[in-house]
């Protein structure tokens, strides 16, 4: 889950990315409304969380512009601001989830998965692949291979799960690297290949395929290997 953090406080900013990451997430943070658009107009996100007091403009009506053109990414406004009237205007301009400050992490994090989770259209935190041959739960970042609990490493559990989530369509080495690492690490060439190396020690060597000049996609035969 590839998540735009939209917040000026440098220092909440980072708890906000360190311990988001924690729970499976990738983050990139814009630090001002103009910072926000030229994220998302080079980058898709899942989800974004956004603060009201911008230092270039206000929170509420940057998101409603967004509205205004269109762009229907699950944004949850995470504000000081708590009195029902700034509630029920965050929702009137487009929000579809309000936190207030101060906020408890993990719950942050829940509601996050269950904006993810309805925009993608699941009714459960459950993914699998090939008749739960794997299965992956997204809320609390655990994988089963063949009814065993897998240990991934975070970059691990982030190409996986937009593997499973992209549902055997093939996703090129840039798609990959911007959900694992988004815009601001500067990693090898070589990474996306590592990570994918790792994946199919523990989970199988025809889990994800290779598609020559395109990227890589799960593989369509990894039901018969993983059947007992
Ligand atoms: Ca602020």
């Amino acid at each position: 889950m590839r998540l735009l953090i939209v917040e000026d406080n440098a220092l909440l900013a980072d708890g906000l990315r360190c311990g988001l990451q924690l729970q499976g997430m990738t983050c990139d943070v814009a630090g001002s409304a103009a910072a926000a658009n030229a994220h998302l107009a080079s980058g898709s996100y899942d989800a974004c969380v956004l603060d009201l007091g911008l230092p270039d403009g206000d929170g509420l009506a940057l998101l409603q512009r967004w509205r205004t053109q269109g762009q229907c990414l699950p944004v949850l406004v995470l504000t000081a601001r708590d009195t029902l009237d700034d509630k029920l205007s965050g929702f009137d301009c487009g929000a579809d989830d309000y936190l207030t400050k101060p906020f408890d992490l993990q719950e942050l994090a829940a509601r996050l998965h269950a904006l993810h989770r309805r925009s993608a259209g699941r009714a459960s935190d459950w993914l699998q692949w090939h008749d739960g041959a794997l299965r992956l739960n997204l809320a609390h970042c655990q994988a089963w291979y063949q009814g065993q609990p897998v240990e991934l490493a975070r970059r691990e559990w982030a190409l996986l799960t937009a593997l499973v989530q992209a549902n055997g369509r093939v996703l090129s080495t840039e798609q990959l690297h911007d959900q694992l690492y988004g815009f601001a690490q500067e990693v090898g060439s070589n990474t996306i290949n590592v990570h994918v190396h790792h994946l199919r020690k523990k989970l199988g060597a025809d889990l994800i395929e290779t598609v020559r000049g395109l990227g890589f996609r799960l593989g369509a035969s990894y039901c018969r290997s993983a059947q007992p």
